[in-house]
């Protein structure tokens, strides 16, 4: 009989030369377990996805009360479903009260491709501004303005009509004029390595948007709930796009995304075309359970404020030679080391040293750390001392060559 490895290398389709290849067998809190009862803290929560931990009781019971109600019932937007009325009021509830219109989809790339549409729709013009260095997510119109050429190339021709400028250059935002139909930025780019926006950059797009009759496309995915330290890293700007993209933590571990802006904006998907946006699965009941009861975990256990303690705790002890840098605020930590072989070094080893570590899609010279928002102070002082020691073992097997 093949082993789960083997089966895993033959019949799943593979994107990574060399995947991880750990086993999970069980997942709690902050922790996942290997099948001979392994132990690793997840310092990445899936990719900014467990923000309330690894099957949090509630998020659990939510979802196994809505299994005994009902699944999938019908394509979205037809049938009244409480889960995902209950979750929309609620979100519009914590946003700026502009951003009160919730378009559920499965994930941040379909999230991405809606608020895309929209921005078209509504505007009537096509040409969609981006960043380099961005990342939206793999789907066509996503991959389109995607801000690096080695992932996007080899998939000519892509969307026309979009239009790459720098991150950071106030000079660049020149080019936001009247036949721009949306600019779409990461308020804190992630895959780039936890870039934040310099002062007055984000104002400056802002303005030139208003100015020129082009929309404000946020992609929240993965600053949202409270991951940066603020809700969404709209609070903690003080901007306000005309869509806010939502994904990862907004499932609570189950795969949902949304596009929401205000009602005004979004009803353009309703006529000419009717139905201009469809999805089978998009707000699937059980994921919108879900996400609820995070939502709801995230707010009554005040997992915002605590994720700033947190991060300084992060910031004191990770304290080593090889360590340049900490960047980053809240729970959302690039760790910049002297050079990038020790990068790759730290996350090959990591779970050999019970923590699993990540990339950045967009910077070899820095590892992730995003570990579930309620990882408590004696799991970070233990992280911090597990990293502490693979990155002493990184020094060591570059001296001995
Ligand atoms: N936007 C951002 C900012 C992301 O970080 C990601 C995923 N890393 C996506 C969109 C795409 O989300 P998904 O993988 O769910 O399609």
């Amino acid at each position: 009989m093949l082993t789960n490895r083997q089966l895993f290398l033959s019949y799943l389709g593979q994107t990574s030369a060399e995947p991880l290849m750990l086993e999970i067998s069980r997942a709690e809190g902050v922790f996942l377990y290997g099948p001979s009862g392994e132990k690793y803290i997840d310092l990445i929560s899936g990719v900014s996805v467990s923000n309330t931990g690894h099957r949090h009781p509630r998020v659990t019971e939510a979802i196994k009360k809505q299994t005994d109600s009902y699944l999938h019932l019908m394509v979205y937007g037809e049938m009244i479903q409480s889960p995902q009325v209950e979750y929309a009021a609620l979100l519009s509830s914590i946003l700026p009260s502009t951003l009160n219109n919730c378009y559920f989809v499965n994930s941040g790339s379909e999230a991405v491709e809606g608020a895309l549409k929209l921005a078209k729709r509504y505007t009537g013009k096509s040409r969609i501004i981006y960043f380099n260095n961005a990342y939206h997510g793999s789907t066509h119109g996503a991959l389109s303005i995607q801000g690096s050429e080695k992932y996007r190339g080899a998939f000519r021709p892509l969307l026309p009509d979009t239009l790459q400028i720098s991150f950071n250059d106030l000079s660049s935002l020149d080019a936001i004029n009247k036949d721009t139909a949306c600019v779409i930025i990461e308020p804190v780019q992630g895959e780039a390595g936890v870039i934040y926006p310099v002062k007055g950059f984000l104002e400056k797009i802002r303005n030139r948007c208003s100015e020129n009759d082009a929309l404000l496309v946020f992609d929240e995915a993965q600053t949202g709930f409270g991951r940066t330290g603020f809700m969404f890293a709209i609070d903690r700007f003080g901007i306000v796009p005309d869509i806010v993209v939502l994904a990862k933590a907004l499932g609570g571990g189950m795969p949902l995304g949304a596009f929401i802006s205000s009602k005004e904006i979004m009803s353009s998907l309703i006529a000419n075309p009717q139905l201009g946006h469809i999805t089978t699965f998009g707000g699937h009941p059980v994921c919108c359970a879900a996400g609820l009861a995070s939502l709801k975990v995230i707010m009554e256990e005040n997992l915002v404020a605590k994720c700033n303690t947190r991060s300084a705790i992060f910031k004191r002890e990770l304290v080593h030679p090889l360590i340049k840098e900490v960047r980053g605020e809240g729970l959302l930590l690039a760790i910049r080391l002297t050079e990038s072989r020790f990068v790759q070094y730290a996350i090959k080893y990591a779970p050999s040293y019970g923590i699993i570590l990540d990339y950045f899609l967009f910077c070899d010279n820095a590892f992730r750390i995003a570990p579930p928002l309620i990882i408590s102070e004696e799991e970070i002082l233990t992280a911090c001392r597990q990293v502490k020691l693979l990155l002493d073992d990184a020094m060591r097997n570059a001296a001995n060559g």
